[in-house]
């Protein structure tokens, strides 16, 4: 399965690793470890990122070469990870085209193989879990900072092994890292105990907003520009308050949305069971996995809200 990347390696020097805007621990995690491995090929790699490592990712070892402007220079491959559509890179994914091949390694149901080739495995709980897969077929030995990158990656894309996602793989790899110093109780400590108060500044005023529908089966609350602006908040500080409002009773699917323009939303979705998110995204544009998807809708808050619960038919 992974011969074909074998081989690109094999003949190239330089590479590029990128990943999608709003980076989340399985892009982050996942575009590091394959850049330490690459480094540990002998191979140069530049990682590009469009936006800034969010601060709870800040304790993650880094390669030196992580830039956020695409560089100028052309690429003997380019490596997309977690990006479930191409556009995710950011608005530079024009200029990247014309970098080199994109190899496309990814893990989301609605992955259109944007790439020269396609390593697309929607049963896996993560991207890096695949990327895991090729360190193996590579024979890359494994140390702490690439163990950290993938443990992280796959604990915060299983929502830390509760998501339907979380499989077997996901629990033997993460025991692996385990024996290469990662500690599970300081990656914890990093990623979910370190938030400054702007967050739950952001969170009381976005719960003043929350509202259920269907049955209380649907509860949707947003964020305006306004509540960021009187919070200081930003995006990463609401990180996850979509997963806090599937903690409801009841509640088989969650939203947030985030405003990012004068009338324009993010939607972050999440799902309970059989409930199809990804689907609903797909309506307007967007995509991700079947109980965690996300979209752009355009319109007032209100209009949005009215677009989404009518969308999401309970
Ligand atoms: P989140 O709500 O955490 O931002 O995203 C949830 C899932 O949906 C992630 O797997 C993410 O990649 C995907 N997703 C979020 N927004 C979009 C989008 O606009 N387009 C596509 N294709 N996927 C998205
Ligand atoms: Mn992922």
């Amino acid at each position: 399965m992974f011969q074909r990347i074998k081989e690109i390696v094999a003949k190239g020097k330089e590479f590029m690793v990128t990943s999608h805007i709003d980076p989340d621990g399985d892009a982050i995690g996942s575009a590091f470890a394959l850049s330490f491995a690459l480094k540990t090929l002998g191979k140069k790699s530049v990682v590009y990122l469009k936006d800034k490592v969010p601060y709870r990712y800040e304790f993650l070892p880094r390669p030196e070469s992580l830039v956020h402007e695409i560089p100028a220079k052309p690429f003997d491959a380019i490596f997309a990870v977690d990006c479930g559509d191409f556009f995710r890179i950011g608005d530079g994914y024009e200029k990247l085209k014309d970098k080199g091949p994109i190899i496309n390694i990814d893990h989301h149901d609605t992955n259109e193989a944007f790439g020269f080739l396609n390593i697309i495995d929607e049963r896996a709980s993560s991207t890096a879990e695949i990327i895991y897969g090729i360190l193996k077929a590579f024979d890359i030995p494994m140390d702490f900072e690439i163990a950290v990158n993938i443990y992280t990656a796959i604990l915060t894309d299983t929502g830390s092994f509760r998501y339907n996602s979380t499989n077997s793989k996901a629990f033997i790899i993460c025991e692996e890292m385990t024996h290469f110093g990662v500690t599970p109780s300081y990656v914890a400590e990093k990623v979910y105990e370190s938030h400054p108060k702007e967050r739950f500044l952001l969170l009381c005023g976005a719960l003043a907003t929350l509202e259920t529908y269907h049955d209380n089966r649907l509860a949707i609350m947003y964020i305006t520009d306004e509540l960021f602006r009187q919070t200081g908040g930003s995006r990463e500080h609401a990180e996850g308050f979509v997963e806090f409002l599937k903690e409801m009773r009841g509640v088989e699917v969650a939203i947030v949305a985030r405003q990012i323009g004068e009338s324009r939303y993010k939607i972050s979705m999440r799902s309970k069971g059989n409930i199809d998110v990804a689907s609903v995204a797909s309506r307007f544009g967007g995509g991700g996995h079947k109980n965690a998807a996300g979209c752009t809708i355009e319109g007032s808050a209100d209009q949005v809200k009215k677009m989404l619960i009518e969308a999401v038919a309970l």
